[in-house]
């Protein structure tokens, strides 16, 4: 099947309830036309500097995600287009991000990535961690950044089980926040659950998901 196809076989898959992502980290640009030809405008890239080489060479209508772990120091070079980042994990990094969408006048959307593996190598917050941020007096004052949700990656198994009870664990977090929200400020609006990538993405969506990750099963093995 085409990149196309491949595109259009999983949107079918996980429409109306979650959003694909297409996934083109370490994939050439070529790859990337060939899918915006076919009308599709929405990347996830996880270094910022293959993001920044990517967005400069190709129309300047496609919505960029930064899905990977980020580092303070590299927001600046994509501050100016990013739409979403997926995976803030700290509190002196989302100052960072309003500090940089301050400079470009703009609104970032950010997720808080949660730790929700049995695995040692995956980032991110823990529920008491993410519940702090969203309380701290530190966010209330960020006017650049709104916190849109949640995002998850779950173990790198074959045991199905894990993976869904991993995926039910970040769902139940999401709507135990959405019910307190009246705690959180303003610029806290919780829809987004950015979580499936490709082998998981149709567990993810049974389990809430609004936004899969996917990319091998789009353009192929890395
Ligand atoms: C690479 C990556 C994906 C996509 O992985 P595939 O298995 O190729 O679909 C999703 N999320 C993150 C954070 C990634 O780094």
């Amino acid at each position: 099947m085409s990149i196309a196809e491949n595109i259009q076989q999983i949107e079918a898959e996980i429409a109306p309830n979650a959003r694909l992502i297409a996934v083109t980290k370490t994939k050439p640009i070529e790859m990337l036309l060939e899918a915006y030809q076919a009308g599709f405008k929405r990347y996830g890239e996880n270094k910022v500097q293959e993001m920044v080489g990517k967005y400069e060479q190709l129309p300047k209508d496609i919505e960029w995600h930064l899905i990977g772990h980020l580092q303070s120091n590299k927001v600046k070079y994509m501050a100016s287009f990013v739409v979403m980042i997926h995976s803030v994990d700290s509190l002196k990094l989302l100052q960072e991000i309003n500090k940089q969408a301050a400079k470009n006048n703009r609104v970032i959307d950010c997720l808080l990535q949660l730790f929700i593996a049995q695995e040692e190598t995956k980032f991110g917050l823990s529920e008491e961690e993410a519940l702090e941020l969203l309380l701290s007096d530190e966010l209330k004052a960020m006017q650049n950044v709104r916190i849109a949700g949640l995002m998850g990656m779950a173990s790198n198994t074959e045991d199905e089980n894990q993976v869904r009870l991993e995926f039910k664990k970040l769902k139940q977090f999401f709507e135990r926040l959405n019910n307190q929200s009246q705690l959180f400020p303003s610029n806290v609006v919780l829809k987004e659950i950015s979580m499936g990538m490709s082998g998981d993405y149709a567990i993810a969506v049974e389990e809430g998901s609004t936004l899969v990750r996917v990319g091998s099963a789009i353009f192929g093995s890395r």
